[in-house]
C-alpha cells in the first residue's frame, strides 16, 4: 500500500541581513499559489524577532539540514520588487561581494522594512483618524498613550499577532512614522517689500502727496527716494533698499505706511528659483547641437557614451533635449546627480522644463517622501518618468528605462563605502541600462581617468563639447607662489597681496567671489606651544579640530566634541596656538580685513539638515552673500553669473593626500572651482595659492590641459599597477583589541599572499588607525589585467570561510571592497 505523497511547500525568501545564503520557510499550497517572486511576508528569524523577507523561489524541495518555520504572514498583494531590479540585484551581490540581503537593505526605503525592533511614533501633523479602520484605530490609541512602541510591544499590547499589515496601511495613511526619521520643514524665505498705496497713484496725487509731507523732512526723503528708485529700477523695491538709499530709519518708513502713503508688502522669494521663462527647452547653439547629434549617433552602435564638455558649456541644455526625446518615446530616463542636495539649481532647471514628469529621490527626504516615488515608479505614474537622484535611485523599480545620465560622472561621491554594498554607482548604471536595454551618457568637464580610458579605447563613445555657451573664454588661472610671498612678507594672514587685490577688485565691481578651502572649521588641530602635544579624539586616533565659532575641539571621525581647554593636558603649559587654517579661519580673517563686506560659509558644519544648502546657496544667488567661503562642496556644478573671482587658498594639501588618485582629484577639484568664474559675459579670474607653482598638476590645471594631465596620469597608473590597468580589491579589518586585529590581519594577509603573491600589499594601518574604539587594518589586492576576477573572488571567500571558523578572530569586523577607489 503506498501513502499519498504529502504535498510539501516550501520557500526561499532574502533577509535583509550580510548572510549569503537564502533562507527556507514553509508555506500552505494556497500560499504557494499566491505568492510570486518579488512580495514581502513577515518571517520568524531567531529566537522572537519578527521580520521583513522577500519571495525569491516557491518550490517543493524540503530543507534538509533544519526544520523549516512557517512564515507569519504575506504583506503584499503584488510584488514590489521586480524581476528586473532582482536580476541586477543579484549582479550587484556577485560583483561587490556582498549578500542579496545587503542589497535588499539598501535597495528598498525602510518602511518596506519593519521588523519586530522598529520603533514606530504617532505622526503629530495626522488629524483625520476617520479614515483608518477599527484595528488601526486601536494601534493608533495605543501610541498616544506611550510616545513610542516598537512593533513587538505594539503586538503585545494588542494580543494580536498579525499587525504588519496594518502597520503597512498606517503608513500608507501617514497616521504613523518610524523613528529614525529626521523632520525638517522648510520656510521659504519672505522679503519685505515697499510700494506706494493703492491711493495715490496718478501724477496729480504724487505732487499733493509730496507738498503734504512739507514739514515731515524724513518722510519726505524717504518718499522722494522712493520716487528716484522706482524710476530707476521699475521693479519691486524693498524695504531693505529704500531704508538704505534714503537713509532714513525704519521708524520714518512705518510713519508713511501708517499714514497709507505706503505700504509694506512681502513675496514668498523662492530662493533657490531660475530666472528662466516658461517650460521651454533652450535653442541649442551650434556647438550643442553638433554635441547632440554625435551623442545620438555614438548610441548607435555603443551602450555608453562620454560627454567631455568644459565647464558652463551647457551640458545641462544637451541632456534636457536628449530627455525629451525619451519620454516623447514613452521611455523612463534616470538622472543621477553625485550629491543632490548640492545640485538644487539643476533640479530647478529640469523642473521648469519636465515640471509633472519629474519626480527626485534621495536619501535625505522623508520616508513617506521615498515610499512615495517608490511605489509610483512601481506603478510607472506618469510624473515619474523622469527621476533625479542620488546613487541610490539606481534602486527604483524601473520597468521601462531608455537613458541614464550621469551627470558629473568623476565625482568620488557615486561610491559608497559603507555599509556593504560598496558599490560605484556609475558602474552599476551601465549595467542597470544594460538590463533595460537603454543607453547610458556619463557627462563631465573633468572625466574620471577610467572614462576617459574607456572612452579613448573604443568601450565607450566619445563626444566632446569645448566652448563655453556665449563663447565666454575659460577663465584666466594664475598660480601664486606663496612661499616666495612670505619671504617677501607679501602675506596678510592666508592672504597674498595679488588674491587680495583681486578680491577688492570684485568687490568693487559689485561682483561676487568663492573662496575655496579644503578644510572646515578654524584650523585643524590645536598645539602646546611648550610640549608640542596636541589633543586627540579619545575614541579616534586623530588630532582634535578646532571650532572657533562654539570654541569647541571636534572629531570629524565621531562626532565627539569638548570644550576648548584651557591648558595644555600633557604638560599644564596655557600656550596653546592654533596650526593650520580652515574655512572658519578664512571667514574671519575676511571679516576683519573687508569689514564692509558680507561673507558666507559653505561646509558640512554650515549646511546640516535637508534645506542647509539651499539657504545658504539661496543667499549668494540673491547676493546677500559678497564672498563665499567654503570646502569642495563648491565644486558642483554650481551656477551662479556674478561670480568674478574664484581663490584657492592652498593647494598643497591636496596634492600631497597619500592615495594614488591625489593628483587627477586635484585637477579634478581645481578645474572644478575655477570653472564657477566668469560663467557669463565676463571672462572670471581665478587665483591659485601654493607652495610649489611648478607643480606638474597646476601647470596642467592653469593651462586646462585635461589631456596632458591623463596621459601623464595613465602612464604612472601603469607603471605603479593601478587602475584603469589593475583592478584593486580592498579589504578592511576592524578590532577593539590591537593585538587581535594584529594577529588577524596577519593571518589574513599571509592567507592572500600565498595565493597572489606581490600583488598583495599589506596589512598596513590607514592614517587613522582606530575610529569609534575600532583599530582598522587595510589589506590591497591588486588584480592584474589578465587574471580571472571571479576566479580571484572566489578564492579570497575561500580565505574568508577558513578566517570566519577561527574562534580567536571571531569579532573582527571583515569588509571587502571592490573597486575601492
Ligand atoms: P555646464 O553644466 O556644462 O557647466 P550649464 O548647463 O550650467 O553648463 O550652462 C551654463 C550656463 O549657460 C547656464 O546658465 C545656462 O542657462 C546657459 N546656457 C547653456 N546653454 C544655453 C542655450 N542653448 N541657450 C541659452 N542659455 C544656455
Ligand atoms: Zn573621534
Ligand atoms: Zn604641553
Amino acid at each position: 500500500m503506498s501513502l499519498l505523497p504529502f504535498e510539501n511547500y516550501f520557500i526561499n525568501v532574502i533577509l535583509p541581513i550580510p548572510l549569503q545564503r537564502l533562507f527556507t520557510y514553509r508555506i500552505t499550497e494556497a500560499e504557494s499559489k499566491f505568492l510570486k517572486k518579488g512580495m514581502r511576508i513577515a518571517v520568524p528569524f531567531g529566537k522572537k524577532k519578527i521580520c521583513t523577507a522577500l519571495v525569491y523561489k516557491i518550490h517543493q524541495q524540503e530543507p534538509n539540514a533544519y526544520e523549516a518555520k512557517s512564515i507569519h504572514q504575506i504583506l503584499d498583494d503584488t510584488p514590489v520588487v521586480t524581476e528586473l531590479q532582482l536580476k541586477h540585484w543579484e549582479w550587484i551581490s556577485e560583483y561587490y561581494m556582498c549578500s542579496l540581503g545587503d542589497v535588499f537593505r539598501a535597495a528598498l526605503p525602510s518602511a518596506f522594512l519593519l521588523e519586530s525592533e522598529t520603533i514606530v511614533l504617532k505622526n503629530p501633523k495626522f488629524e483625520d483618524d476617520s479614515v483608518l479602520t477599527d484595528s488601526e484605530f486601536l494601534i493608533y490609541e495605543a501610541l498616544s498613550q506611550q510616545s513610542q512602541l516598537s512593533v513587538l510591544e505594539i503586538s503585545s499590547i494588542l494580543s494580536k499577532k498579525n499587525i504588519f499589515p496594518l502597520l503597512k496601511t498606517m503608513l500608507a495613511k501617514q497616521a504613523i512614522l518610524l523613528k529614525e526619521e529626521i523632520y525638517e520643514s522648510y520656510t521659504p524665505k519672505l522679503v519685505k517689500y515697499i510700494k506706494l498705496n493703492e491711493k495715490h497713484s496718478g501724477d496729480k496725487a504724487l505732487i499733493e502727496l509730496l507738498g503734504s509731507l512739507q514739514r515731515a523732512k524724513q518722510q519726505h526723503k524717504a518718499l522722494l527716494t522712493y520716487f528716484s528708485l522706482d524710476a530707476q529700477t521699475r521693479k519691486p523695491i524693498k524695504a531693505k533698499d529704500l531704508l538704505e538709499k534714503s537713509a532714513v530709519s525704519i521708524a520714518v518708513l512705518k510713519g508713511l505706511v501708517d499714514k497709507e502713503i505706503l505700504e509694506f508688502y512681502h513675496i514668498q522669494e523662492d530662493r533657490v528659483s531660475f530666472g528662466v521663462a516658461g517650460g521651454q527647452l533652450k535653442e541649442l547653439n551650434q556647438f550643442q547641437q553638433v554635441a547632440f547629434e554625435e551623442i545620438e549617433a555614438s548610441f548607435v552602435d555603443k551602450a555608453v557614451t562620454l560627454l567631455h564638455g568644459v565647464t558652463s558649456s551647457g551640458k545641462t541644455e544637451v541632456y534636457a533635449k536628449l530627455i525629451q526625446k525619451q519620454i516623447d518615446q514613452g521611455k523612463q530616463v534616470l538622472f543621477l546627480l553625485p550629491e543632490i542636495a548640492l545640485t538644487t539649481q539643476l533640479i530647478d532647471r529640469l523642473k521648469k522644463y519636465f515640471g509633472g514628469e519629474i519626480s527626485v529621490f534621495h536619501s535625505k527626504y522623508s520616508m513617506n517622501e521615498r515610499v512615495e516615488v517608490y511605489n509610483n515608479v512601481l506603478e510607472s505614474k506618469k510624473n515619474t518618468q523622469i527621476v533625479l537622484g542620488a546613487r541610490s535611485s539606481l534602486f527604483l523599480p524601473f520597468s521601462n528605462l531608455g537613458l541614464i545620465i550621469v551627470d558629473e560622472e568623476h565625482e568620488t561621491s557615486y561610491k559608497q563605502f559603507d555599509p556593504s554594498p560598496r558599490y560605484q554607482a556609475r558602474d552599476t548604471a551601465v549595467l542597470l541600462a544594460y538590463l533595460h536595454q537603454a543607453k547610458t551618457l556619463l557627462g563631465s568637464a573633468t572625466p574620471s581617468l577610467e572614462s576617459y580610458y574607456n572612452a579613448t579605447n573604443n568601450k565607450y563613445g566619445l563626444v566632446k563639447l569645448t566652448k563655453r555657451f556665449g563663447e565666454v573664454q575659460l577663465p584666466k588661472i594664475e598660480l601664486v607662489d606663496i612661499k616666495e610671498k612670505h619671504r617677501k612678507k607679501r602675506m596678510t594672514s592666508h592672504f597674498s597681496d595679488r588674491l587680495l587685490e583681486e578680491i577688492q577688485e570684485s568687490i568693487d565691481n559689485k561682483e561676487q567671489v568663492i573662496l575655496f578651502q579644503n578644510r572646515r572649521g578654524f584650523s585643524p588641530i590645536v598645539e602646546c606651544e611648550t610640549c608640542a602635544v596636541a589633543p586627540g579624539c579619545p575614541n579616534c586616533d586623530v588630532s582634535l579640530t578646532f571650532h572657533k565659532y562654539r570654541k569647541e575641539l571636534r572629531c570629524h571621525y565621531c562626532n565627539y566634541r569638548q570644550s576648548m581647554p584651557l591648558n595644555c593636558a600633557a604638560c599644564g603649559s596655557t600656550k596653546l596656538t592654533t596650526i593650520g587654517f580652515g574655512t572658519e579661519q578664512i571667514e574671519m580673517e575676511l571679516n576683519e580685513l573687508f569689514p564692509d563686506v558680507n561673507v558666507g560659509r559653505m561646509d558640512l558644519d554650515t549646511t546640516r539638515g535637508k534645506y542647509g544648502y539651499q539657504k545658504i546657496i539661496g543667499s549668494f544667488q540673491s547676493q546677500e552673500i559678497d564672498i563665499l567661503v567654503g570646502t569642495q562642496m563648491l565644486s558642483k556644478g554650481l551656477d551662479f553669473g556674478k561670480v568674478s573671482l574664484v581663490g584657492v587658498m592652498n593647494a598643497d594639501n591636496m596634492l600631497n593626500f597619500p592615495d594614488f588618485r591625489a593628483h587627477e582629484r586635484t585637477f579634478q577639484m581645481m578645474v572644478q572651482v575655477a570653472g564657477r568664474s566668469g560663467r557669463s559675459k565676463k571672462r572670471g579670474k581665478v587665483i591659485i595659492q601654493t607652495f610649489n607653482p611648478y607643480h606638474q598638476i597646476l601647470q596642467q590645471v592653469s593651462s586646462n590641459d585635461y589631456e596632458g594631465m591623463y596621459k601623464e596620469q595613465l602612464e604612472d597608473r601603469w607603471q605603479f599597477h593601478y587602475p584603469p590597468f589593475y583592478r584593486i580589491l580592498k579589504i578592511t579589518l576592524r578590532h577593539r583589541d590591537l593585538m587581535t586585529l594584529d594577529s588577524a590581519s596577519e593571518w589574513f594577509g599571509k592567507s592572500l599572499t600565498n595565493a597572489f603573491k606581490d600583488n598583495v600589499l599589506g596589512p598596513t594601518a590607514p592614517s587613522v588607525s582606530r575610529v569609534r574604539n575600532l583599530y582598522i587594518k587595510h589589506i590591497t589586492v591588486k588584480i592584474p589585467p589578465k587574471q580571472s576576477l571571479k576566479a580571484t573572488k572566489q578564492h579570497i571567500v575561500k580565505i574568508q570561510n577558513t578566517f570566519t571558523a577561527i574562534g580567536a578572530y571571531r569579532g573582527v569586523r571583515l569588509g571587502i571592497d571592490i573597486d575601492a577607489y
